[in-house]
């Protein structure tokens, strides 16, 4: 698991929501929160990028993620079906 800087800012983020809604609700809800948002969040944009990956199946190799260019990966070097 890669821990990117957007991942960091999610962290960050959340963080802060978490000590505002401590001044509303009691920390247990507030922290509760805050980890159902995070894990929320995570399985969005995993979710996203899985679409992302879809839609753009038509020009991305399916073994190594890579542009296809001419019908053929540069990578693997295979004639796309
Ligand atoms: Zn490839």
């Amino acid at each position: 698991m890669t821990f990117e800087r957007r991942e960091i800012l999610l962290i960050v983020g959340v963080f802060c929501v978490m000590i505002g809604l401590m001044a509303f609700l009691a920390p247990i809800f507030a922290v509760a929160i805050a980890v159902v948002t995070y894990f929320g969040i995570k399985s969005f944009v995993k979710w996203r990028k899985k679409q992302i990956r879809k839609a753009l199946g038509e020009s991305i190799c399916a073994s190594c993620g890579s542009k296809i260019v001419e019908n053929k990966c540069p990578i693997c070097d295979t004639t796309k079906v």
